[in-house]
């Protein structure tokens, strides 16, 4: 599975929509201090159903909608779009029997699916799987069954690295633990 493009608009600095596409590799984000590189972390860690807006670096949740420049007005709302590929599902892989000819083996198929997720300055929400309304569950369901899961994915922000190196021996272990998941 790939992220593959990101759509965001009405998101913390992102007052138009922006696109992003992540070609096969590595994809690297440069720019000036303050010009929107952790905001995009943040747009993916959002989609995704992250519930704490201090984890977004806010206090509200409503912090994350544009808020307006001197040139710009402010948005109604936030969307961010995620698109995924490749995507196959676990329960699915679970499901297909074992096949006693290795060549009869199934395919489980791999699918695109897009993510969506609307915030309003009326503080309502919202979360599209593939341009359907869905509850905030099915798309905590829709990442389990991809194996993505709630918090299975790693994003190491800035300074982590510096807190990794500088952490006392003893207190070391407790960051693989943290991403292994014990
Ligand atoms: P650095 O290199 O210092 O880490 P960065 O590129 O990661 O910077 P971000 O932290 O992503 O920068 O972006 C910070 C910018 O986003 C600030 O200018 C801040 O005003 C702007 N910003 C955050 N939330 C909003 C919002 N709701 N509306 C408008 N602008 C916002
Ligand atoms: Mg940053």
């Amino acid at each position: 599975m790939r992220l593959q493009k990101l759509q965001i608009s009405g998101f913390k600095s992102f007052s138009d929509r922006s696109e992003l596409a992540f070609d096969r590799g590595v994809t690297a984000i440069v720019g000036p201090n303050g010009c929107g590189k952790s905001n995009v972390a943040d747009a993916i860690v959002w989609v995704l159903g992250e519930q704490s807006a201090k984890s977004l670096r806010g206090d509200q949740m409503m912090d994350v909608i544009f808020n307006g420049s001197e040139a710009r007005k402010a948005t109604g709302a936030a969307e961010v779009r995620l698109m995924l590929s490749g995507v196959t599902s676990i329960s699915e892989k679970a499901r297909s029997p074992e096949p006693a000819d290795p060549d009869d083996i199934e395919p489980v198929m791999a699918r695109d699916v897009e993510v969506t997720r609307r915030l309003y300055r009326s503080g309502e929400s919202e979360y599209l799987i593939n341009g359907e309304l869905v509850r905030l569950k099915d798309v905590h369901v829709l990442l389990l069954d991809t194996g993505l899961g709630a918090k299975a994915y790693a994003i190491i922000e800035q300074g982590k690295i510096g807190q990794i190196l500088s952490t006392r021996p003893p207190e070391r272990p407790q960051h693989s633990e943290h991403a292994a998941g014990v």
